[in-house]
Order: structure tokens, then C-alpha cells, then sequence
């Protein structure tokens, strides 16, 4: 055995072989807690969709894995991130909990405190990074109805006529205002391609999406996951919640047009979040545009 690693070890095309195979039982092993990060450097010719193939990940989880990087004008020797298991971080804010963060990933608290290591008691500390598994999330998931929803949360404002929270005027509500926390996930609701990402006046950082007779416009975003033109299935990863534009608090304000009419988007979507159960959770009291 020693003899044989020996005779590896001098010959160097072997020892990187070796090195590679360490790696991969070191990637695997730590993979059992959390998730091992490393980079790879951009080659001649690469694009988004030939280095998600290559990974198999999610054009969007590489998106959302880098900050900063232009994946449509990527540049040779450019480092990207990505990590292994697909997975996505979350950063812990005030009042989360293990159960809270449970129902924004749609999955429950014990595949959670077991894919990081730690038991459901585990006392979360704001600005702490935890890790949720790709596989983990959309268990829950309602497919009962046309739409699943798009982020788990409080409906901070319906649609229709209102008083707008800001400008204080009654103003038409052209969407439903759903609260969570910056940095919870938003999901497509349904299979479709993204025809619009940037920034709409009053919106803040918006997506749209067209899908058979339905376009979807998702607002105040804290950072985008996806580029026009994308295919995206119900259920991946669009982006994140925040409080970009015209607004009071993190939300996502989520409007729905049904063969191009503005449509009231609980229309659509089924009557509770989840499969199961209608879990309760913290009104945030925050609406904007
Ligand atoms: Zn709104």
C-alpha cells in the first residue's frame, strides 16, 4: 500500500489524480453537515447555461451563489462560485426561527437543522448564514391550485382600491403585497419564461414572467436570480425578498395578468400557502407600490 502510494506520488499527473480524489471524499464527507464552496475559473467559450450543465445546477442557484458577476458577458478567468450540494445560504433576521424559515423554504425544520448539523432547538443568531439543501425545498409546496405561491408570507396589502401606504391617496392596488423578511426565497410559480429583469420605477428591482396566458410581475426584490430570456419551472428560485423602490418594509409585491386583464392574484392561488396546513405567522404590517 505504502509502495504503492509512493510510486503514485512520484509521478505527478497520478498525484493530482490522488489530490482529486481526497478532494472529492473530503467534499462528500463535509457534505454531510452544510456545504463545501469552491471555484471554478471561467474558460474560453463558457456560458451560463454550458457551466450549469456542466455542474448540473440551476442557472439561477449559480446567479444567486455570485454577486457582482454579469453572467451574460462573462469573461475568461473570471471566478465563480458554487457550491456543493445545490443549496441556497439564508441569513438569519430578527424573530426567525428554525419553524419561520421552515415554511419560506417550504420544507420543515428537522431536514433543515439536520442538513446544518444541529437539532430543532437550535438557537438561530441574526446575520448567521444557514444552509438549505436544493432537495429540501417545495416539499410543501400547494399545487392545488393554477399558481403556487411565490414566497410564503403575510398578505400586508390586497388588491384592488386602497389607500397607499405612503403617498396616502386612494390608488388602485394593481397586485397583493406579501411580507416576509429580506432574503426570504421567491419561486416561479409556474413554468414560464422571464421576459424582463431590472429596475421599474417605484417597483424597485423587478422580474417579469410570461407563462401560457398568464405574465407575472414580482417587485421590490433585493437581488434577482434570473435574465430575460430564461426558462425558469415552477418552483426554482426567481430571487430574493427585500425593500427596493417605493416601499415600507421587505415584501414582495406580486401582480398577476390572466390573458393580459390585471387580475386579483388570490384568484389563482390556492387558498393556503401550503399542502397541509395553513401555518400561522407575524402580520409585518408593510405595504408599498
Ligand atoms: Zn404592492
Amino acid at each position: 500500500m505504502s509502495y504503492l502510494l509512493t510510486r503514485l506520488l512520484k509521478n505527478s499527473s497520478k498525484l493530482f489524480e490522488v489530490l482529486t480524489i481526497f478532494g472529492l471524499i473530503l467534499a462528500i464527507s463535509s457534505s454531510l453537515f452544510g456545504y463545501v464552496s469552491f471555484t471554478y475559473t471561467v474558460q474560453r467559450g463558457d456560458t451560463l447555461s454550458a457551466i450549469s450543465k456542466r455542474f448540473g445546477v440551476l442557472e439561477s442557484s449559480l446567479i444567486d451563489w455570485n454577486n457582482g458577476i454579469d453572467f451574460l458577458r462573462l469573461k475568461i478567468g473570471q471566478k465563480i462560485k458554487i457550491l456543493y450540494p445545490e443549496g441556497y445560504i439564508y441569513k438569519i433576521n430578527h424573530n426567525d426561527t428554525l419553524y419561520s424559515i421552515a415554511k419560506y423554504f417550504f420544507t420543515d425544520p428537522l431536514s433543515i437543522a439536520m442538513a446544518n448539523g444541529f437539532t430543532t432547538n437550535k438557537v438561530l443568531r441574526v446575520g448567521e448564514e444557514i444552509f438549505i439543501p436544493k432537495n429540501i425545498i417545495g416539499k410543501y409546496f400547494n399545487i392545488s391550485g393554477k399558481l403556487i405561491w411565490p414566497v410564503y408570507g403575510e398578505i400586508s396589502s390586497p388588491y384592488g382600491w386602497r389607500i397607499h401606504p405612503i403617498t396616502g391617496k386612494r390608488q388602485f392596488h394593481t397586485g397583493v403585497d406579501i411580507a416576509a423578511p429580506e432574503g426570504v426565497p421567491i419561486f416561479a410559480p409556474l413554468d414560464g419564461v422571464i421576459t424582463y429583469t431590472g429596475w421599474r420605477s417605484g417597483y424597485g428591482l423587478t422580474v417579469e414572467m410570461q407563462s401560457k396566458d398568464f405574465t407575472f410581475r414580482f417587485s421590490h426584490m433585493s437581488k434577482i436570480d434570473v435574465y430575460a430570456g430564461q426558462t425558469v419551472k415552477q418552483g426554482n428560485i426567481i430571487g430574493r425578498i427585500g425593500n427596493t423602490g417605493i416601499s415600507t418594509g421587505p415584501h414582495l409585491h406580486f401582480e398577476v395578468r390572466y390573458r393580459k386583464d390585471l387580475e386579483n392574484p388570490l384568484a389563482f392561488l390556492p387558498t393556503t400557502p401550503f399542502k397541509y396546513a395553513n401555518l400561522p405567522s407575524n402580520s409585518k404590517g408593510v405595504g408599498g407600490n
